[in-house]
């Protein structure tokens, strides 16, 4: 089962890599911490050396997140950027 979903993910970083306007969230989405709802968040991943690109790669993401603001691990909420942009400054 991980395999397979690290195959699906590996799958659609290659596609992204070839074109990124794909695979994006639409509407577009920020990462908020569920305790504080600050942005300044993390998720646990590793990278994979892309030969070709010259460059680091994201290889797998994991459910971990940390906040940076609680300097503690939390849990990451999906906020339509929409619904940010509304709210009063
Ligand atoms: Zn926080």
């Amino acid at each position: 089962m991980f395999q397979l979903a690290r195959q699906l993910y590996a799958d659609t970083l290659r596609r992204l890599h070839r074109n990124p306007s794909i695979e994006r969230p639409n509407p577009s989405i920020a990462m908020r911490c569920r305790i504080c709802g600050s942005d300044d968040v993390m998720r646990d991943a590793w990278a994979q050396w892309d030969e070709n690109a010259q460059q680091w790669a994201l290889g797998s993401m994991f459910d971990a997140a940390f906040c940076n603001l609680c300097e503690a691990d939390t849990s990451l909420a999906e906020v339509p950027l929409a619904s940010l942009k509304e709210m009063p400054a």
